[in-house]
């Protein structure tokens, strides 16, 4: 089995975020970048399933930047196989990223392509879902667990009331939860062979798809200020007095 996990780099989950002065975006100049954790999640399940032989080859794909190398990079020190860099500077929308990673399943013949469940930039949470109705293969978002069974995966998503388990036959497209695994941290070794693994380096253009933008960024703006904080309060009636001043509660 072939798997294919798309990698995002974006904002490390640890860094404040602050929104450009003009409101058009968030700011990334000097800003620590990281590999999504949903994505992170993604590359420890495929690689787990190499180290079973259930997987013959794990390849991770990216598009952006040439500084997404360095998250590809990050994902063959865990222990993928090779990488793809799709090469751009154009902001992608989910279903133009959705697009290139069709066209590179397709090249690939890719049996298990694994996304995280959303990008924590933009929480958009489309591109797994548009590249199973694009291939029109089956998908199983949010994964918890997943295991092989013959031609097909059993997979136990975690849904409101408990736990779902789907039967999806292979190939098919899987999105992952925070609670399928807990990735591992790449040792010094795995991080010098990882300088020596190919990465494949395609420009967008190349790929001669149709990427028109169909989303406009209008707007970006902070959460609102939250209130000064309340004096320590001495009894009931000082917090019955409290909450009369506050509009709508009393
Ligand atoms: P989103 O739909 O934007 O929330 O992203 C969901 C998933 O799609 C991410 O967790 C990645 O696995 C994949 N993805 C999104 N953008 C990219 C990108 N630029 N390069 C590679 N994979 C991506």
């Amino acid at each position: 089995m072939k798997v294919l996990v798309a990698v995002k780099r974006v904002i490390d989950y640890n860094v404040k975020i602050r929104i450009k002065q003009d409101n058009s975006g968030v700011e990334t100049d000097n800003v620590k970048m990281s590999m999504n954790p949903f994505d992170e999640i993604a590359v420890e399940e495929a690689i787990r399933l190499k180290e079973k032989n259930i997987a013959e080859e794990v390849i991770v794909i990216s598009i952006g930047t040439d500084n997404v190398q360095e998250t590809i990079r990050s994902a063959l020190a865990m222990g993928a196989d090779r990488g793809i860099l799709v090469k751009t500077e154009k902001e992608l929308e989910p279903l133009n990223i959705a697009k290139i990673i069709k066209y590179f399943v397709e090249k690939e013949k890719s049996d298990l392509t694994i996304l995280g469940k959303q990008a924590i930039d933009d929480d958009f949470n489309q591109t797994g879902q548009m590249l199973a109705g694009l291939l029109q293969y089956p998908q199983a978002t949010f994964a918890s667990k997943v295991i092989k069974e013959n031609g097909s995966l059993l997979v136990t998503r975690e849904v409101d009331g408990g736990l779902e388990t789907l039967k999806v036959k292979l190939p098919c497209i899987v999105t992952t939860d925070l609670r399928l695994n807990e990735p591992r941290y790449a040792s010094l070794p795995n991080i010098m062979k990882a300088k020596s693994k190919a990465i494949d380096i395609f420009q967008l253009q190349e790929l001669n798809l149709d990427l028109e933008n169909r989303l406009e960024l209008l707007e970006v703006k902070g959460p609102p200020e939250r209130g000064g904080t309340v004096k320590m309060l001495e009894g009931h009636s000082d917090l019955i007095n409290v909450l009369k001043n506050k509009e709508g509660i009393l």
